[in-house]
């Protein structure tokens, strides 16, 4: 289930998915008719299966072609592997941050942080080490570089 809130700031529409994104989505009724700008805040996706990609693609690339501006802000894990994996997942989209995935090198513990795609590519597309919020042990990018930001460079 997915859940959807609405925010007007004047003139851009944010709106904040949270939840699975799922077969049952039905995003003309969840956001309604496209705005000319429109915000899409994507933290607290959990999860997308196919059903819901499907759909994903359909309002995006339908609000697309009505001329909206979109924008993708904070970005979950699950929405960057779709963003890697699906080459119009974004449709004309900028994607503005991302959550990137970290471990531990100490307690293993498994963290997020979020970075700004602009200041992941001024750093050569790679993921700067991070303080683990636990143990303050360093934390280093788990993921292969290439395939989580290959995005960034297509
Ligand atoms: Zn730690």
């Amino acid at each position: 289930m997915i859940n959807v809130t609405k925010e007007q700031k004047g003139e851009v529409l944010v709106v904040r998915l949270s939840g699975s994104i799922e077969e049952s989505v039905n995003f003309d009724q969840l956001i309604g008719p496209p705005p000319p700008d429109l915000h899409v805040n994507c933290k607290e996706v959990s999860r997308i299966n196919s059903a819901g990609v499907k759909a994903w693609i359909k309002y995006f690339q339908a609000a697309a072609a009505k001329g909206t501006k979109l924008r993708f802000l904070e970005c979950s894990t699950a929405i960057v592997e779709q963003i890697n994996l699906i080459s119009n997942f974004v449709v004309t989209g900028e994607v503005e941050s991302i959550y990137v995935p970290f471990s531990c090198t100490s307690c293993k513990a498994e963290l997020i942080a979020l970075f700004k795609t602009v200041d992941l590519k001024a750093n050569g597309l790679t993921a700067p080490e991070l303080k683990c919020t636990k143990c303050s042990g360093n934390a280093v990018f788990d993921d292969i570089e290439e395939e989580y930001f290959g995005f960034l460079s297509r």
